[in-house]
């Protein structure tokens, strides 16, 4: 198979209820926002739809709205957009700086957040060419029988490395979807599980219509987001870990952190304590770091270490942390 992209047809939806009914009459279609992610794995033979559904000339999917109910933002909104827009700047900073470093700019410009949220995982033995996975009788996740970096397991331990489910997931955000069976909203954490080669828990021929994220309090919360990555100017993350830091009016501090990169899955960080007023901050840090080591699992799927990968988030994870936690003392 050569590196060429195989053809397809086009759908062009222009609402909801359209596409659905074009994946209904087509159910091995795909559908299609920025085409960042599926266009190159199609090219390299890891998707094969006769047809792809458009979902960039629905105008429900293309807006960015705030009420008192908080952030919405339509699935088809590019990182360029949500990246620009004045008020995700100040009050949903997290977001706006993983919008900041995800690729490189001609990929924000038609990048979606549907599209970042539903990334296909990713691993060294999978992301390579037809020729190159054959030649390695290919693997587990995709026409093969045998994991080439888990050889005794018979789950795909591939990482999910978007940069935006872990900074949504920080600040409560909920996403709505649509199908067959009509619209429903759930929160954005249970959208995905721990299955490298099948981690998303849409339900068949469901997308994303819309992410609605709580009212930020800016006085009182402060968030951020950091990766390690091979190339520093436009890469997926090895690594990826956002942090809240949420300040109470009796002095008491709750941090959220989620991490992205590490696992098929990206997680909230289970059993992180509340700072109590008063309390050394140096030992919830402490805390924080240990928790990120514990649970999260880097595997041998990129050419970095996945010890290393294990450190360096915990790392950044304190890093961060401190970092806000000092920000919100100054005021
Ligand atoms: Fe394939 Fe294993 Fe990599 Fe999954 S983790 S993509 S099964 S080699």
């Amino acid at each position: 198979m050569s590196e060429t992209l195989p053809g397809f047809r086009l759908t062009q939806p222009e609402s909801v209820d359209q596409a659905v009914a074009a994946m209904r009459a087509e159910p091995d279609s795909r559908f299609l926002a920025g085409g960042t992610d599926l266009i190159v794995n199609m090219r390299r033979g890891l998707a094969e739809p006769k047809n792809l559904i458009d979902l960039n000339g629905i105008a429900e999917l293309r807006s960015i709205t705030q009420d008192v109910d908080g952030l919405h933002i339509g699935a088809a909104q590019t990182l360029r957009e949500i990246g620009e827009d004045e008020d995700i700047r100040h009050r949903y900073c997290a977001v706006a700086q993983a919008c900041d470093v995800i690729a490189g700019p001609g990929h924000r410009n038609v990048a979606t957040v549907g599209g970042n949220l539903c990334l296909d995982t990713r691993c060294l033995y999978y992301n390579q060419s037809h020729w190159w996975r054959k030649s390695n009788n290919f693997c587990l996740k995709y026409k093969g029988d045998i994991c080439h970096v888990a050889p005794v397991g018979k789950r795909c331990r591939a990482p999910f490395c978007g940069d935006l489910a872990p900074v949504l997931m920080v600040h409560g955000a909920e996403i709505e979807l649509a199908g067959p069976d009509g619209r429903r909203r759930i929160a954005l954490a249970d959208l995905y599980e721990e299955d490298g080669a099948d981690h998303l828990r849409l339900a068949p021929q469901e997308f994303i219509v819309s992410v609605h994220v709580p009212p930020v309090d800016a006085a009182s919360v402060r968030s951020g987001y950091a990766k390690v990555r091979v190339r520093g100017a436009i890469d997926f993350p090895l690594a990826g870990t956002a942090v809240l830091c949420n300040k109470h009016d009796n002095g008491s501090m709750v941090f959220v952190v989620a991490l992205t990169g590490t696992n098929s899955r990206p997680f909230l960080l289970g059993g992180v304590d509340p700072v109590a007023p008063g309390q050394n901050l140096d030992e919830a840090f402490d805390q924080l770091e240990k928790l990120v080591q514990k649970q999260v699992s880097p595997q041998r799927t990129t050419t970095t270490a996945a010890h290393y990968r294990r450190l360096a988030v915990a790392a950044l994870t304190r890093r961060l942390a401190r970092e806000l936690a000092a920000d919100l003392a100054d005021g």
